[in-house]
């Protein structure tokens, strides 16, 4: 074979302008364009409608756009799947990044208000053995612009009112693993939405939440917890050796909480395995010292986990529940699948990625 075959091809890539932090966009922004109230407009575009190309931008005059275009993109991620609206409306969104890689996204609308589940990571290292994200390993960190293309793209396409949406990154991916990328997405979101209607989910990555609560504007923190005690956590969170939970109970029980606020304990409860009363009052005994609710998550199977994990009978579910209530504990269940957030995150792609196994497709690297 020639070595021209062989050569790797080498694309060129422009700076996509959603990836910089606010200010990194003016002071970018405000060395090529003038009149300030120019740099102005163009955020507005950006950052209020979530503009994912310069042509859109019909205050902006002409050549100033082909000028930008020519130095710099918007793209967002391009949206290769909605799955069918569930009766409630739920609704996934499966997105291929230039790259190739693929992650999804859930709409949820509830009620009054509407909730968008975004990914992180393509992948995610952590290897939780009762998530599909984690059995597929691995993957890279998105870009400010490939988080924000989710919330933009959805909100724009459902046309949700910005100010009764409530964003969770509870997608793919271990956001506190991504931190640098989720600060600016942060701060952009933030024009839209207040820190109070955001929640970042993480498995417990102690350096991650260090850095979390130093920030000066903090979004709701939610940890996934899921089990009782640092034994059981090990064997279903193998992160749980590296960050152990006593050390990460006691990193919440710093943790600083706004007045009003909670930490949301996620516990995806696994039949016969953490879900029986004495798991729950070893639960209310394990979350002592901080503001907190529990969120119990049935588990939700799917063929590419092991086989042993069950979801817990509905009776089974309820005794959980009432445990935890009667020590005091206050705690959500949500018992339709597509009404669970984090029940409804993390499916997609495994199904997609299982589909073309099966039919010859894309070989898919698994780790067990
Ligand atoms: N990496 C972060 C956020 C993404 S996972 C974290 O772990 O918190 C979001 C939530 O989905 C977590 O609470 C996780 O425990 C839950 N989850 C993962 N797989 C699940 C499954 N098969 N059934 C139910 N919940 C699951
Ligand atoms: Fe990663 Fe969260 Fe899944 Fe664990 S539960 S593997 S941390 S996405």
């Amino acid at each position: 074979m020639s070595s021209l075959w062989r050569r790797p091809v080498t694309i060129e890539l422009l700076r996509n302008l959603h990836d910089l932090a606010p200010d990194q966009l003016r002071a970018t922004l405000g060395a090529i364009v003038s009149p300030p109230f120019r740099v102005k407009q163009i955020e507005e575009w950006m950052h209020g409608r979530g503009a994912g190309s310069f042509d859109v931008m019909s205050n902006i005059p002409k050549d100033v756009r082909a000028d930008l275009a020519a130095r710099f993109t918007l793209a967002f991620p391009h949206v290769v799947e909605r799955t069918e609206p569930a009766p409630d409306g739920t609704q996934k969104y499966l997105f291929s990044l230039a790259d190739g890689n693929r992650i999804e996204s859930v709409y949820m609308p509830m009620g009054e208000r509407t909730s968008i589940c975004l990914s992180s990571q393509a992948g995610c290292a952590v290897g939780c053995t009762f998530c599909v994200t984690g059995f597929f390993g691995a993957g890279r960190n998105l870009m400010p612009s490939e988080m924000l293309g989710q919330f933009f793209v959805v909100r724009n396409e459902k046309q949700i009112p910005t100010e009764s949406m409530n964003v969770v990154f509870m997608g793919m991916g271990e956001p506190l693993l991504n931190f640098e990328n989720l600060v600016t997405t942060l701060d952009v979101l933030y024009m839209n939405i207040a820190p109070k209607r955001i929640t970042v989910s993480t498995s417990g990555i102690i350096p991650g939440l260090q850095e979390l609560a130093k920030l000066e504007r903090r979004p709701n923190l939610a940890v996934s917890i899921n089990a009782p005690d640092r034994k059981r956590r090990e064997e279903i969170m193998p992160i749980t050796t590296k960050y152990p939970l006593d050390e990460l109970m006691a990193e919440l029980r710093r943790f600083p909480l706004e007045k009003g606020r909670d930490i949301t304990i996620e516990y995806v409860l696994l039949a016969g395995y953490n879900d029986s009363p004495a798991d729950a009052r070893a639960l209310a005994k394990l979350i002592r010292g901080f503001q907190s609710k529990v969120n119990a998550i049935p588990f939700n199977e799917d063929v590419n986990l092991p086989s042993w994990m069950k979801r817990p009978s509905e009776a089974a579910i309820d005794r959980f529940v009432d445990t935890l209530v009667d020590a005091g504990v206050r705690v959500t269940v949500r018992r339709s699948k597509g009404r669970d957030i984090a029940a409804a995150c993390g499916q997609l792609r495994g199904k997609t990625e299982a589909k073309s196994r099966a039919t010859g497709g894309r070989i898919v690297a698994g780790r067990r």
